[in-house]
């Protein structure tokens, strides 16, 4: 079996790879790039290494393709920054270069390069290369991680949204149902009940229906003091008698 992650595709990624080529000759880029469009992924170009480090902040490309002679910055230097910066450390770097030199291939490697092609490289060995490293890619799986975790999350996300006003939908129709009034026949009988200040009996009035909603519904019951003690609340939930006003209301 083979122990190798499949490959990855547009779909996985919800678009196609996009590369960054880097390289200070016009013809060059062109060749490259016509090709690796046709076969591999979209291209972005830079010519110089300022240029080509700023569009890699920008666009984070899932793979960079540079000479290591440039303007500006250079290959190497360019390679160390990308490795430096938090959002670029993990894209993979090829350098096709013209400097053939061992020096200059271990160079580019110790910059930090994935891979060091030498010109002339025909277009299809760079595709080749780019479509190996895009497999083996862990910065282009994290993304592809990241769109995935982003559509369940979208989808867990509007599900909620969806359960949320189902249930503000039930409460208000729970609301409406729930009738708060007073009353003179409530649900509960009130109690007979003397005046805790001058044991005269008191005097029932009315009931208030209120609470939360009619799972919670409480029932208060509302007593005169014949004797002038003012006005009585009795809640039936607690069973507290409280005295509200000093003289009876209404
Ligand atoms: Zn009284």
């Amino acid at each position: 079996m083979d122990p190798r992650p499949a490959p990855l595709t547009s779909s996985d990624l919800g678009r196609s790879p996009l590369a960054l080529l880097v390289d200070r000759d016009v013809d060059t880029r062109k060749m490259y790039a016509e090709y690796l469009r046709l076969s591999v992924c979209d291209i972005d170009e830079a010519d110089d290494g300022r240029e080509a480090l700023a569009m890699a902040i920008a666009h984070h490309p899932d793979v960079i393709i540079t000479e290591t002679r440039l303007p500006g910055i250079n290959g190497f230097d360019l390679c160390r920054l990308l490795r430096e910066d938090e959002s670029t450390r993990g894209i993979p770097i090829v350098f096709v270069t013209g400097d053939a030199f061992a020096t200059d291939v271990k160079r580019a490697e110790t910059a930090g390069a994935d891979s060091v092609l030498v010109k002339p490289c025909l277009p299809e060995r760079l595709a080749n290369e780019i479509r190996r490293l895009l497999h083996d890619s862990r910065h282009l799986r994290e993304q592809a991680r990241a769109v995935r975790d982003k559509i369940s999350d979208q989808m867990s996300r509007s599900e909620g949204v969806l359960n949320h006003s189902r249930g503000r939908f039930r409460r208000t129709l729970l609301n409406r149902a729930h009738n708060r009034r007073d009353t003179l026949d409530p649900p509960a009988a009130p109690p007979a009940l003397t005046c805790p200040a001058c044991d005269h009996p008191l005097t029932y009035v009315r009931s208030h229906i209120g609470g939360v909603n009619e799972h919670h519904a409480e029932q208060w019951d509302y007593y005169d003091c014949g004797a002038g003690c003012g006005t009585f609340q009795y809640r039936q939930r607690t069973r507290k008698l409280r005295r509200i006003a000093d003289r009876p209301v209404d």
